[in-house]
């Protein structure tokens, strides 16, 4: 038999794998990466110099150090080589053994583990060697067979089964962490999907894509190698502060849409009303115009003023978020409905009441308020709408250059009830439009003398090439082939021609 010093035990060096794969999972599991990686590449050329002396257990000490540094190098340094990346293509487990890149500082860590794994060996194989020897001394002895035996199948199961174990829990608590992150980024990739073109900011968007590319990261990262317990879960609250950042700009979002749909719904509301009410009165007076068309201007009025009523701005902030993306869209759908019904309704009456097509039916025809009308400075017995009394003005003095006297204004803005006694519905050819048809009712026309020439004379030819660029002109309708041929009838270029 050989001096106990010579060889290092195969239980010994069993022990110390054992130890030490427990001890580079504890370090994958526990240290940061910067000290844990240069820690587990200590671990694994300690590893490798213990299963060399398993191997070889009479080999010297530095020879199995040496030995292992040479395999630990080796397998590094083909890194550079195309070849551990073809077998790690068709064994993946692989990279557990080999790594996965390449790394200089590597080495350097892989030579001081080789160097403390033999300068153990010198220390503690002595003694174990001697242990060894003892023991089978005592096994040379044939008394108690069966206990050692046992013991020699139950120690090893009981190392191997408690790296087995140990590697199960960590590979076990990756895994479960692994799950829970695809499904939060499931859920994740279906908001950042969901809220394109609806946040107020869109670089909380870039930021959710950029955190779930991370997390997709840690998801294909290695378990274990490149995966560490707690790193999902570290990812997972960036994915969910990422997610609440889109949400509450979501959020934002949505108010001001629904308030800026909300905003135009009032006034077309109130116009709606305006027109319902005026229809009424001509219904009364057998004027009206379809049931149909009035009941559906009801309706959408009622409608509008029961969401009106349910999404005043304090009521916004308690809202969840698919309601306030609802009501943005319906509060948009209801205006148009309101404005569709309201021309609806103003078109089946002005076929009612206004014979001509060139006429439009306009509720406030007729009357406007004090605070709409403006006196002709020079008639003030004349008014027209406030904002084109300044053109018309303008017009005069050119008019009055030209011709040295102020325009002759016969009328002008004209109250239903002055339209009421100007019209005759008996004539077939009547001067006067029916009230709420003229557009002196609505204070956008003016009557002015063209002089007994009429057409033919120098006043309507100057206006006619003039007034236009003062925004009055003379329509069709009133011109010499038109429908009613009035050479003093002149209109602002404001006056509807449509609804
Ligand atoms: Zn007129």
């Amino acid at each position: 038999m050989p001096p106990a010093e010579a060889r290092v035990p195969r239980t010994t060096s069993t022990v110390l794998a054992v130890a030490t794969v427990l001890a580079g999972l504890a370090a994958r599991a526990l240290l940061p990466t910067p000290v844990g990686g240069p820690v587990g590449d200590m671990l694994y050329a300690m590893l490798l110099v213990w299963l060399v002396a398993l191997l070889l257990p009479r080999s010297p000490r530095l020879l199995t150090s040496a030995i292992a540094l040479a395999v630990c190098t080796a397998i590094e340094v083909s890194h550079l080589t195309d070849v551990p990346a073809g077998i790690l293509e068709r064994v993946p487990a692989a990279r557990y053994v080999l790594g996965t890149t390449f790394g200089a500082a590597d080495l350097a860590w892989y030579g001081l583990g080789a160097f403390l794994a033999g300068a153990l060996l010198v220390v503690v194989s002595p003694r174990a060697a001697a242990v060894d020897d003892a023991l089978r001394r005592v096994r040379a002895e044939p008394a108690p067979a069966v206990g050692r035996r046992v013991a020699a199948v139950l120690v090893p199961l009981a190392l191997v089964g408690t790296v087995v174990a140990a590697g199960a829990g960590v590979g076990r608590t990756l895994s479960i962490e692994a799950e829970a992150l695809v499904a939060q980024v499931d859920a994740a990739r279906v908001v950042l999907d969901d809220s394109a073109d609806r946040v107020t900011d869109d670089s909380v968007r870039s930021a959710l894509s950029g955190t779930l590319d991370e997390a997709e990261s840690v998801l294909s990262a290695t378990p274990v190698l490149e995966r560490r317990p707690g790193d999902a879960v570290e990812i997972r609250g960036q994915v969910e502060r990422s997610v609440a950042a889109v949400q509450e700009s979501r959020r934002a979002f949505a108010i001001t849409a629904a308030t800026e749909a909300r905003g135009p719904l009032a006034p077309a509301r109130q116009a709606a009303a305006t027109v319902l009410a005026a229809t009424d009165e001509l219904a009364d007076e057998g004027h009206g115009a379809g049931r149909r068309v009035r009941t559906a201007l009801r309706d959408a009025v009622g409608a509008t003023d029961d969401l009106l009523a349910s999404s005043g701005p304090d009521r916004l902030d308690g809202m969840a978020l698919g309601e306030l993306e609802h009501l943005a869209a319906d509060l948009a759908a209801l205006r148009e409905e309101v404005v569709g019904a309201t021309t609806a309704l103003m078109t089946a009456q002005d076929a009612v009441v206004c014979p001509e097509p060139d006429q439009l039916w306009f509720p406030e025809g007729g009357r406007l308020s004090d605070d709409d009308l403006a006196p002709i400075p020079w008639a003030p017995q004349h008014a027209v709408r406030a904002d084109l009394v300044d053109g018309l003005v303008a017009l005069d003095e050119a008019y009055r250059a030209e011709f040295g006297q102020h325009l002759t204004v016969n009328s002008a803005y004209r109250s239903y009830d002055d339209q009421l006694a100007v019209h005759d519905p008996t004539n077939p050819n009547p001067l006067a439009a029916p009230p709420g048809c003229s557009n002196h009712g609505l204070g956008t026309a003016v009557d002015v003398s063209m002089g007994p020439e009429g057409f033919d004379g120098a006043r309507f030819s100057w206006m006619k090439a003039n007034a236009e660029q003062y925004g009055w002109t003379h329509p069709d309708w009133a011109g010499p082939g038109g429908r009613l041929p009035e050479p003093w009838h002149w209109e602002s270029v404001e006056t509807p021609v449509a609804y």
